[in-house]
């Protein structure tokens, strides 16, 4: 069985999304070789199956031009939402959504002890 080439389609918008046969890719980051690296493996490394855990294989090193490029990019904010819209495919970041689904839980349960404490 062959690899299929993988195609890579640079965007305006967004960081980095793999939509199973192709991956989409910010066009600022062309010319950010270490950057667009490590973006691309982590999109790569993304099975069918559920891996959440993936989401936190974060190198360190690389996390601080990473920030620095989301931060003055804000074109690619838009992947921080749990849904992402290809020219022809809807997907669902099952990850972000449970992310966000703890972190929120977490804030109301901390801002019920806090309102409990302060009565
Ligand atoms: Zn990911």
């Amino acid at each position: 069985m062959g690899k299929k080439q993988l195609k890579v389609i640079y965007t305006e918008k967004g960081l980095a999304n793999f939509f199973g046969d192709h991956i989409e890719i910010n066009r600022r980051l062309k010319d950010k070789k270490k950057l667009r690296d490590y973006i691309m493996k982590h999109e790569l490394g993304h099975k069918e199956s559920f891996d959440i855990w993936h989401e936190f294989q974060i190198d360190w090193k690389v996390m601080p031009s990473l920030i620095l490029f989301v931060f003055k990019n804000p074109s690619t904010w838009k992947d921080f939402l749990p849904i992402q819209f290809s020219k022809k495919k809807i997907i669902f970041d099952f990850n972000l959504l449970i992310i966000y689904s703890f972190v929120i839980s977490l804030s109301i349960l901390v801002a019920l002890i806090f309102i409990k404490l302060l009565k």
